[in-house]
């Protein structure tokens, strides 16, 4: 029987968050500390634990079918392979940092200068699409204290709160790509693969669209459930249930994480009391 080979970071910002999404898509896995690879007992997968930078390699060789990392790195290593889905977590960015006392005047501004950052071709990319000549200084880790060092002008580097480059006296000063955790695969897997990984993929939809829908329950009196119901379409409409108090009923229904706190003061103009905004934990649409 085929089994599906994931890829997944054995130690680092992405293993936690991809472990977690498997196992809430029901996959149990077995689990010694320190093994390179997981079997499980209930789906037909298997788990390979490796290096990020190792994944899309992998993927395109066919060691591991399908694997999950950030697209900053997939769109680093550029190896022959497929984004499939978007996960919405790792959210980052690659971006431009300079010392916080200089003036960024923009792209222009690198020219002729040192850049040091671990994207040595997304980094080309941009400069060639700017037509900046600049130098590229390629090293693995600590980017963020090269200019400090007198090793680099600049950096490019990935950012999520800034902190680090406070810390580190610079500035964000342009934003080169916007990254999440995405799953790639291989270009050619097999029928039985294909259809494991849609079975898989069918699954995170679910524990995806749970974790960005809301189920919301309300009291409002019968005059003003007609309201209610055009702010709450719900999945397919709103359900009704008559409260034992004359002329009032409790409404139930699904509503959008992001939404929510919009969507609040209207339905308590229109009349709603009593609201509880409950978790879901799969969604299937
Ligand atoms: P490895 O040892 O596997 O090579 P690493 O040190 O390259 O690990 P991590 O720091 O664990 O990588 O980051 C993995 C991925 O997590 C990054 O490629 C990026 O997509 C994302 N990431 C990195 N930094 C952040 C951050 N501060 N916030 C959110 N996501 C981040
Ligand atoms: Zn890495």
């Amino acid at each position: 029987m085929s089994v599906l080979k994931i890829a997944i970071q054995k130690s680092g910002r992405l293993s936690d968050d991809s472990k977690k999404l498997l196992e809430e898509c029901g996959i149990k896995f077995s689990n010694g500390a320190g093994v390179l690879i997981a079997t499980s007992r209930n789906f037909p997968v298997e788990l390979l634990f490796l290096r990020d930078d190792d994944i899309p390699q992998y993927v395109e060789q066919q060691v591991a079918d399908i694997g999950i990392l950030g697209e900053n790195v997939v769109f680093e290593k550029n190896k022959d392979v497929t984004i499939i889905e978007q996960l919405g977590f790792a959210s980052c960015r690659l971006s431009l940092a300079i010392p916080k006392k200089e003036t960024y005047t923009g792209p222009g501004y690198l020219m002729n200068k040192k850049v040091a950052t671990s994207y040595p071709k997304i980094l080309t990319g941009f400069l060639e699409k700017n037509n900046i000549t600049a130098e590229i200084e390629e090293i693995s880790g600590s980017v963020e204290i090269a200019p400090g060092i007198g090793l680099a002008d600049a950096i490019c580097d990935i950012v999520s709160s800034g902190s680090t480059l406070l810390t580190n006296g610079l500035k964000e000063v342009e934003i080169i790509l916007k990254s999440q955790a995405v799953i790639i695969g291989n270009k050619d897997l097999s029928i039985e693969k294909q259809k494991i990984l849609n079975d898989l993929l069918f699954r995170i939809r679910a524990v995806k669209n749970a974790k960005e829908n809301k189920y919301i329950l309300l009291n409002a009196p019968e005059s003003a459930i007609q309201k209610i119901c055009s702010l709450l379409p719900g999945m397919k409409s709103p359900t009704i249930v008559p409260l034992v108090e004359k002329g009032w009923c409790s409404l139930h229904s699904v509503v959008k994480e992001d939404q929510f706190w919009e969507i609040i003061n209207q339905l308590k103009e229109a009349g709603a009391e009593g609201i509880l905004v409950i978790p879901i934990e799969k969604m299937i649409l």
